[in-house]
């Protein structure tokens, strides 16, 4: 069986590759599989970040790998929090996060309040051949928080095309229609391509 190193220590994340590859053949395993890797995330980008992420952990295991970036992206802050997104205003401290973007948007009228979730992943192989895919999902920050499910700025994230928060869905809801969701689906559909490509 092959295997795949998703580099990640995010269980959540790590089951949702793992739905995707075993289908396929694949084993996958994460950063809680081996000893600890520093990973110097500085990249100005969410593909930096993501290729930083996944070649730092290829070069260390020598085995295929794929990482993620994601974040949330604010036109009235001017892309903000963007890469910034989990240490917005605390180490990924969701609360605070939320709430420094709550008080960020608190005089921005309702039609300029568009934004957008995105995530990036980087494939990369031990020889060097890279795969990147994006995934987006459009809507507006809310002035306070709507829903339970979730985390990070679910709650304050209004999805127009289903008319309720990102809070509001459940988790297969969401993945139908999130960034994530949608960066894994145009992933997988050139994954055969990058695998077998020398
Ligand atoms: P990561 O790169 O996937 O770890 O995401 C970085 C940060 O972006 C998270 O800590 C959250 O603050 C935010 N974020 C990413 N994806 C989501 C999401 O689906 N919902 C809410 N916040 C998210």
């Amino acid at each position: 069986m092959q295997t795949i190193v998703v580099a990640t220590k995010n269980s959540g994340k790590a089951q949702e590759y793992q739905k995707m590859f075993a289908p396929l053949g694949f084993k996958v395993k994460t950063l809680q599989d081996f000893p600890p890797i520093t990973i110097n995330e500085n990249g100005n980008s969410f593909e930096e970040n993501a290729t930083i992420k996944a070649t730092t952990v290829m070069k260390v295991l020598k085995l295929p790998v794929l990482a993620d970036d994601s974040g949330l992206v604010v036109d009235a802050l001017n892309g903000e929090p963007g890469i910034h997104s989990a240490r917005y205003a605390g180490d990924h401290d969701d609360a605070a996060n939320r709430q420094k973007l709550i008080n960020a948007m608190r005089e921005v009228p309702d039609d300029q309040r568009t934004a957008h979730f995105h995530t990036t992943i980087v494939a990369i192989k031990p020889n060097g051949k890279k795969l990147v895919a994006n995934g987006n999902v459009s809507g507006h920050i809310l002035h306070k928080e709507q829903g339970t499910n979730g985390f990070g700025y679910d709650p304050l994230f209004y999805v127009d095309s289903l008319i309720c928060s990102m809070a509001d869905l459940t988790p297969e809801q969401k993945n139908k229609i999130s960034h994530r969701g949608n960066a894994l689906r145009v992933l997988m559909k050139n994954f055969n391509d990058w695998w077998n490509k020398q």
